[in-house]
């Protein structure tokens, strides 16, 4: 079975509904009564000038929630840029952290270079002096088990004479001595080079505390961003929230704005209405003051002639008619394939041909405030009862959609006709029950041709909580 869903539901946020309840509840408020049936304006016009200024009011206490919100929204958009602006400037420290950690590190590599190199020349060193004093230590020994060292020996052997011996001896003398500051020299390198090393590794120590440092610091900076960064986020989510409120503000103004106008056209109705009420009075009054004249003209002549039983009646058209309800003679409108379900006698009549294909209540975790009606071909819809055009536009959620407001002895009663093809009445215009107001579609969230049907016992707000199943009020 296709085309009998809809989401007929325009969900606004928490905060939201409760002031659309509240607005939409005190909007309402005995307006029906007075644009409700065309035929029956029970209320004078001093209290339609009343309730239209009570309107009035409201639309400028909208009015003023709409400027308050929008001076909520400026202080978090400041807030947020402020916050901004301060997330620029702790990412630029950061950066610059950055900067520093990564000058620590080359300073870190070029110094552990250098402890190598440093460590590399100690080795070396180190190796020179082991073998020099080994060398050394050989000698020493050889002199003792020996007398001398054997090259000394082989040295003093081959000398010539014992001058040239004396010489000889001084030599290995002198090359002992040099070996020993040679050696004595490698160990000052040594220390030398230690030293520096320990300086080197010293220096190392410092640039990793150095490091350290700077890291916690850029930890500390980077937490703080985060933080910043959460209150962006709920400054936006904030923002969003104020956004939402004063597009429902905006949409409950031009709420107000379309009852306003409504009720203007309902006093220009009963200005109308009591002025032809005036002149037909004034005819009727005319009119029997001549039928008097000439009824007492006749009873002379009858007197007189009393002869002809000559009778003059004439009681008709003495009836002030009401004629204000002009628009309920077109309510049936014939260039339509499919026809409108015949008015019935209850409170409410069937406003489409068709089968009930989804009822009211819970589905898809969301409530179905309504019931769809679903027929093929070109259907036309019809006004449930007499009433006033409160909404009539293109809704992203119920499409082409018409909201008429009714007041049914003494009781106000809000209809809504979602996704409709076309709609064939604007704001203001006063119908009467069964007369067509669109016809069937399928605009707006809606899957396949169906009529979404609501119906509110008092206004229609954003939660739909004054919803009440149609099936109990229409003929199935
Ligand atoms: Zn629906």
């Amino acid at each position: 079975m296709q085309g009998t869903v809809c989401d007929g539901i325009e969900r606004g946020n928490e905060a939201l509904k409760k002031n659309i309840i509240a607005m939409n509840a005190s909007i309402m408020i005995g307006l029906g009564s007075i644009l409700a049936a065309p035929s029956v304006y029970a209320e004078s016009i001093s209290d339609l000038e009343k309730q239209k200024d009570s309107i009035q009011e409201q639309r400028s206490g909208v009015e003023s929630n709409i400027s308050d919100t929008e001076k909520k929204i400026d202080n978090l958009h400041d807030k947020q840029m402020t916050a901004e602006e301060q997330i620029e400037a702790i990412e630029a420290k950061i950066a610059e952290s950055a900067k520093k950690i990564d000058a620590k590190n080359a300073e870190i590599t070029q110094t552990k270079k250098e402890i190598e190199a440093l460590k590399e020349e100690i080795k070396v060193l180190k190796d020179r002096i082991a073998k020099r004093n080994e060398v050394l230590k050989e000698r020493a020994l050889s002199f003792q088990e020996t007398g001398g060292d054997v090259n000394y020996l082989e040295v003093l052997f081959g000398s010539s004479s014992f001058g040239d011996l004396v010489d000889r001896v001084g030599a290995v003398a002198t090359i002992a001595e040099a070996d020993r500051d040679i050696l004595k020299q490698h160990e000052l390198d040594k220390k030398d080079l230690e030293e520096k090393q320990n300086e080197v590794e010293a220096k190392l120590a410092s640039l990793e505390v150095a490091k350290a440092e700077l890291l916690q610091i850029q930890e500390q900076q980077k937490k703080q961003k985060q933080e910043k960064d959460a209150l962006v986020e709920k400054l936006k989510h904030q923002t969003k929230k104020h956004e939402d409120e004063k597009m429902g503000l905006e949409e409950e103004k031009a709420n107000l704005a379309a009852q306003e106008k409504a009720i203007k056209s309902a006093i220009d109705l009963e200005h109308q209405r009591l002025a032809e009420l005036e002149a037909a009075r004034k005819k009727a009054a005319a009119e029997a003051k001549e039928r008097a004249a000439q009824q007492a003209a006749q009873a002379a002549q009858a007197a007189a002639k009393a002869s002809e039983s000559k009778q003059q009646s004439s009681s008709s058209g003495s009836s002030a008619k009401s004629n204000s309800s002009s628009s309920s003679s077109s309510s049936h409108s014939s260039s339509n394939v499919s026809q409108a379900p015949a008015v019935s006698s209850g409170t409410f009549t069937r406003p489409s041909a068709g089968y009930v294909s989804s009822t009211m209540g819970e589905r898809w975790n969301k409530k179905h405030a309504g019931i769809d009606i679903a027929a093929s071909g070109t259907v036309p819809v019809v006004a449930a009862a007499d009433g006033v055009v409160s909404r009539s536009y293109l809704s992203s959620t119920y499409g082409n959609v018409v909201f008429v407001t009714h007041s049914i002895s003494g009781q106000q009663w809000t209809t809504v006709y979602a996704h409709l093809n076309s709609r064939k009445v604007g704001e203001g215009a006063v119908v009467a029950k069964g007369q067509q107001i669109g016809i069937m579609g399928n605009t707006g969230h809606s899957f396949g041709q169906h009529l979404h049907f609501e119906l509110h016992k008092g206004a229609w707000n954003y939660s739909k909580s004054n919803a009440v199943n149609p099936l109990n009020y229409i003929p199935n």
